[in-house]
Parts: structure tokens; sequence; C-alpha cells
């Protein structure tokens, strides 16, 4: 396994459906004025309507700009979606692929899932692919199999060699939002198992995708998780609106 040292630490903001144009620009800006933070990378997830607007504001700066959806399909009759190819027109560099709330309150099953993974690479940007399993499933005993399941979904259509440069998010859907955060060997367990089913693809691969941890990630339980071996970094929601608690989890990033 390649040394975690060789991953730069990805930490990604995941606005949800939050903010207005002010607080766009105010965030914004409370983050620029403090990069950079060592050698993490930070991206900020806003809605849509923001993404022109905060590109303009970073242009020439440190911060990546991230998109929380995608359609699967390039262009054509689909009224009220976005393809890969107008994200990369506005500056997206990376997108959230199967984040819970979509599997679970839109339908996206893996295939589609799977489909917008691919969407995303032929654009020639970043995609994050969001996995992780439900409260019943980790009580059933099957975290690892529903993960398993979800990785394999991207494996089989797009093959191993889409992951070098994509990211993984492990988000226990039970921690999502809920003040519920994994135990930093509970998160372990299932960062390390993931590496592992890529390394059975290709290990050179799996040792330089970064893993980031999601789900109640907070500037209080950071540090545990991402000192973590196969921690590479983190997706954050709540606290990602608020400069300071972001920026001091980007500061553990560094640490770690
Ligand atoms: C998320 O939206 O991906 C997330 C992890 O949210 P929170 O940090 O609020 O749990």
């Amino acid at each position: 396994m390649v040394d975690k040292t060789r991953r730069k630490p990805l930490i990604a903001g995941n606005w949800k459906m939050n903010g207005s144009a002010d607080m766009a620009r105010e965030l914004v800006d409370a983050l620029l004025g403090h990069l950079p933070i060592g050698s993490v990378e930070i991206m900020v997830i806003p809605p849509f309507p923001y993404l022109a607007q905060i590109r303009s504001r970073i242009a020439g700066n440190q911060l990546l700009l991230g998109a929380q959806n995608v359609s699967m399909h390039a262009g054509g009759a689909f009224t009220g979606e976005v393809s890969a190819g107008m994200l990369a027109d506005v500056g997206v560099a990376g997108v959230l692929v199967g984040h819970s709330e979509r599997r679970e309150l839109c339908g996206e099953d893996d295939a589609q899932v799977a489909a917008k993974f691919e969407a995303v690479r032929r654009a020639g940007l970043k995609p994050v692919l969001c996995i992780g399993e439900t409260l019943q499933q980790r009580d059933a005993g099957m975290a690892e199999s529903r993960v398993g399941e979800q990785l394999d979904a991207v494996l089989e259509r797009c093959g191993i060699e889409a992951f070098a440069g994509a990211a993984i998010a492990y988000e226990p859907v039970w921690a999502i939002g809920t003040g519920r955060v994994a135990s930093a060997s509970q998160a372990q367990q299932i960062h390390s198992f993931v590496r592992t089913r890529l390394a059975n693809h290709d290990a050179t691969i799996a040792g330089l995708v970064r893993i980031l941890y999601g789900g109640s990630m907070k500037p209080e339980n950071a540090s545990s998780l991402l000192a973590c071996p196969d921690i590479d970094g983190g997706l954050i929601g709540g606290a990602s609106l608020n400069a300071g608690h972001f920026l001091e989890i980007a500061s553990a990033a560094a640490r770690a």
C-alpha cells in the first residue's frame, strides 16, 4: 500500500441547498483570506446558481469549485438537468455523484450513479463518488457488502482506470447531518475495505485514490478521523457553512 503522505488531503464543503449570493461571497472571501493551509486541497460545493459567481471570485486562487450533482446525459431534452460539460464550462473541478440524499430522496440507484461517474470523467472532471450504508444495513452486519456493491457498480461500468484522479467519500448514512459520527476505527475499517477492493484491481491506483470520510465531521472530531491511515480528507456538510469551523477542519487535515 502506498504511503499516505503521497496523497494530498482534500477537504470538501457540501453546502447542500443552503446559502444565498451574499452568503456565498462572504464565506468564500473568508476562506480565501486563510489559504493556503499546508498542502490541503480545499473545495467548496455550493448550489448550482452560485457556481459562476464563486468561480469569478476564486480565479487564480487555490480554492477548488465543486458541484453537488450532474446529469448522466451529455445534453438534449432533459429539462432542469445540468450536464458535466456545462459544469466544466463554468470552472467546476469536481462533482459529487451518488450523495446519499440523492440516492434516498431522488431514487438514484447504483447504475445511475455509475453513469453519472462516467459522464463526469468524460468531461475531464473529478468525480467524488459517495458511498455508505444505512443504519439498518450496519446493524444487520451489511456495511461492507453495501459499500462493496456501490463500488462494484462503478468498477463494472467504468473500470479501475476511471478511479485514477477520482475521489471516494465514505459517508455512513446514519452519520450524515445527525451529529452522530462514526468512530475512527469504524471509519478506518471501511476505508481500508474500500482501498483493498480497489487494490484487487490495481494496487497503484488504489494507493493513490483519496478516500474521504463524511458524516458529521466537525472541528472536535476531525483530528482523530483524519489521523487514520486510510482517511485522506473529509466531505463536510453542516460545518462547511461556517468558515471558521471549515478552516479548523482543514488545519486538522494539514496536521494529520
Ligand atoms: C454531507 O452532506 O455530505 C455531510 C457529510 O453532511 P454533514 O457533515 O452535515 O453530516
